[in-house]
């Protein structure tokens, strides 16, 4: 198991990290603990004011914070200053909103008149397991709400971004937040489990892969432990006739091509009804062809390297499965680019079936897959024939029509007339194997809270 940093850009080994030790993890568990025991005597808004401070740290250190994230996992550095901006607001939201989240409910009327309330109050640490792809928002998103609750969290992050791991351990420290109340540790997935086992630990959050939601939740759940699961998509982008061609273009495509198409709620499937599907496919190809390679230190590159060789290459399998499947492409060159860097062409497909071994896995890269619909019928079975639900988009000018039509659509989120992107305001999950529990919002801060009934 390693922790380094490898360029994205020309494979260069940039850093190297060593793992943990047994003390480490241990020192991290008490700490934690402590900071658990003495937050529950501090008032929230004491609280507050600290994460207030760390979004201070990250605004006022933008670009610092952000060269980590172009260095280690190759977001262009405009996306990465953006993720700043975001780790920020996300931050921001719990500072302002945190507190009225927490406050005590009423249930005296569903008590039958009884005298009833609900009190928020923390649990212990949360172990967050964190993806490459997002590494400031993704671990904002678990800090921020544990943290004005009182729970502490402890963080592995993925193995190729190390830095950023410790960038965002070292805001915490610069901006003052108390011992225990965040730490990140280069840990084995055996510490992990030990952490998960342990009874200073009471939560599991993880974004990634189905396949570690799979281990993790399973670990949690031997342990009895609660967990939140934010996993793949295989988001729809769904483009109606009476859609405005141009708003559905620009969506569909920033909402394939942001990240290198390295998110959970890209915009994987384009369903596009026959009465505009043929403009619409002249448009995405004249779009897709402006974006431009190279290094994701330089303003002007549009299109960053994927975040590693190993995404390179697994994508690269994919892509030929997908072909061999019997799949065509209709934009793009599909032939591995050699050299150094994890950069892929990006292609537009079309003719995936639902026998193609591909189908319904994640293509994580900017890979577009074209779907010609003719009714509603036809794009809720298309929509929904997938073990995923994660999120989604429908363009068209009728309103009313795109909203009943999202209520057909399996997902935990869906945008009309946008890409999906997620909001702090806004609850970010999924169904089915995108996994379970909320993040951000209200709804985001009670995923690990005691939800205490209180009669009388
Ligand atoms: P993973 O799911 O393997 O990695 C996500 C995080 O989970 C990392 O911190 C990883 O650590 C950790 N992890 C994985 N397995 C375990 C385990 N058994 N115990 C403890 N921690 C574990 O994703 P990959 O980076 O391997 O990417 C593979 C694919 O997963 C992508 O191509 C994409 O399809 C999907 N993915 C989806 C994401 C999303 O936002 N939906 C985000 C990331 C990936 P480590 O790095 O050390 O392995």
């Amino acid at each position: 198991m390693s922790y380094r940093v490898v360029s994205p850009y020309n494979g260069k080994i940039l850093k190297e990290f060593s793992v943990a030790t047994d003390e480490e993890v241990e020192q991290t568990l008490t700490n934690a603990n402590n900071f658990y025991q003495q937050a529950k005597e501090q008032s929230i808004e004491q609280r507050a004011e600290q994460l207030s401070a760390l979004a201070d740290e990250f605004t006022k250190r933008t670009d610092y914070y952000a060269n980590f994230l172009t260095t280690n996992m190759g977001k262009l550095i405009s996306e990465a200053r953006g993720e700043v901006k975001k780790t920020v607001a996300f931050a921001r939201y719990y500072v302002d909103k945190g507190a009225a989240a927490l406050e005590d409910q009423d249930y005296t009327a569903m008590a039958g008149g009884r005298k009833a309330h609900l009190e928020f109050s923390s649990i212990g640490a949360v172990v967050a397991v964190e993806p490459w792809n997002f590494p400031y928002t993704q671990v904002m998103r678990v800090f921020a709400p544990n943290f004005i609750l009182g729970n502490p969290v402890i963080l592995k992050h993925a193995s190729i971004v190390p830095e950023c791991a410790q960038a965002f351990d070292e805001a915490c420290q610069a901006a003052g937040l108390p011992t225990g109340a965040f730490k990140n540790l280069f840990v084995t997935y055996d510490q992990v489990n030990q952490m998960i086992s342990d009874p200073r630990v009471q939560g599991v959050a993880l974004t990634g892969s189905e396949k570690a939601g799979e281990l993790i939740a399973a670990e949690a759940g031997h342990n009895l432990k609660k967990s939140t699961m934010e996993l793949g998509g295989t988001d729809v982008c769904i483009v109606l006739n009476d859609a405005d061609l141009k708003k559905a273009v620009a969506g569909a495509v920033s909402g394939r091509l942001r990240n290198a198409g390295q998110a959970c709620t890209s915009s994987k499937r384009y369903l596009v009804q026959s009465g505009i599907y043929d403009e619409f496919l002249a448009a995405i190809k004249k779009e897709f062809a402006k974006y431009q390679q190279g290094d994701p230190l330089d303003e002007k590159t549009t299109l960053a390297p994927l975040s590693s060789k190993n995404a390179q290459q697994q994508l690269q399998k994919q892509i030929k499965a997908v072909l061999d499947g019997g799949a065509k492409v209709l934009w793009g060159d599909p032939t591995p680019v050699e050299g150094p860097g994890a950069f892929f062409n990006p292609l537009i497909i079309s003719g995936m079936t639902y026998d193609n071994p591909m189908y319904d896995h994640e293509l994580f890269g900017p890979v577009a897959q074209l779907y010609r619909v003719d009714d509603e019928k036809q794009i809720v079975e298309l929509a929904n024939h997938s073990n995923y639900g994660l999120g989604g988009a429908i363009y068209s000018e009728d309103l009313n029509k795109a909203r009943k039509l999202a209520s057909k659509i399996e997902t935990g989120q869906i945008a009309v007339n946008q890409p999906l992107s997620s909001l702090p305001e806004l609850p970010f999950g999924g169904i089915k194997k995108s996994g379970y529990g909320r993040e951000l919002s209200d709804l985001g801060i009670r995923e690990f809270a005691n939800i205490k009934t209180v009669l009388g």
